[in-house]
């Protein structure tokens, strides 16, 4: 899933290529993924590309104050295209969401892997209409130490939970979650308001080398090989069984009904696994 360091990227890519032109038409090929009617996506077209912003993990291309609004959910992605074909795409087969297509014959696809459809567009007048917006916490990124501690004081759930938390804390998913915590090297089962001082330093100091890391990796790659960058950079998440490059122990997952998450035991838990509801049932 695409998260803040793959959205403030995607971000950028739209600021240095699209703002500026004018959308000369948008497809919808997933009826699905629209989820607001009014205005329609169709007053987009004949309006200049005026912004680009990420909240959390939404993607905010402003067009001349209306508002395109992407969640890419679990397997979606932003795919820049070159010479368009002018015909337009159809309906409901592949991976094809929707298109956009730009005056200068350039223009970009949204697609979505699976058969789990996710994606949603929202076309707004303000992003705050958009009600996964509306109740972001802050923003990763825009938090100090000491707000940290008081978003995690207030939250008695464990760590991997409540920093996956959009109202919480905006734009980390399921991968950076598991980055972070292994680089603080706190477990991800530990309860998010009883860390010490000295706990929560490391943990936001790993938060923020951990997205910032990843955001410098993915500025300036083309769209279509951030996702590349991504796994290039994990310590543990989607590891299972590999190494941890800190200190060589082999990386465990917990597996929940639809997720799961990576850990390194010597570096998080003391070296303990930590308990796996999924494998206990099925080793009772
Ligand atoms: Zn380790």
């Amino acid at each position: 899933m695409p998260e803040l360091p793959e959205v403030e990227a995607l971000a950028a890519f739209l600021r240095e290529n699209a703002v500026g032109r004018v959308i000369a038409r948008v497809d919808l090929a997933a009826v699905q993924a629209i989820k607001t009617f009014d205005p329609p996506l169709s007053a987009l077209s004949g309006l200049e590309v005026t912004g680009a912003a990420r909240h959390g993990k939404f993607l905010d291309l402003d067009v001349s104050g209306l508002h395109l609004v992407v969640h890419l959910a679990r397997a979606g992605w932003l795919h820049w295209r070159e010479a368009l074909p002018p015909a337009p795409p159809k309906p409901g087969r592949g991976p094809l969401a929707l298109r956009a297509h730009l005056d200068d014959g350039n223009g970009f696809d949204l697609t979505e892997q699976g058969t789990r459809k996710g994606l949603a567009v929202y076309v707004v007048r303000s992003p705050a209409e958009v009600p996964g917006i509306a109740r972001l916490g802050p923003d990763a990124l825009d938090v100090d130490a000491e707000r940290l501690g008081a978003l995690l004081a207030g939250r008695h759930g464990q760590l991997k939970g409540t920093l996956t938390d959009q109202t919480v804390l905006a734009g980390i998913g399921n991968a950076y979650s598991d980055e972070i915590l292994h680089a603080a090297r706190l477990s991800p089962f530990r309860m998010a308001d009883k860390l010490t001082d000295d706990e929560l330093l490391r943990l936001h100091a790993a938060l923020r080398e951990t997205l910032l890391g990843a955001l410098d990796r993915q500025l300036g790659q083309r769209a279509a090989t951030m996702k590349g960058e991504k796994r290039a950079g994990l310590q543990v998440h989607a590891r299972t069984g590999l190494p941890c490059p800190v200190c060589g122990d082999t990386v465990r997952e917990v597996s929940f009904a639809d997720t799961s998450l990576q850990y390194c035991p010597t570096c998080q838990t003391g070296g303990k696994p930590l308990a796996d509801r999924r494998m206990s049932k099925l080793l009772r």
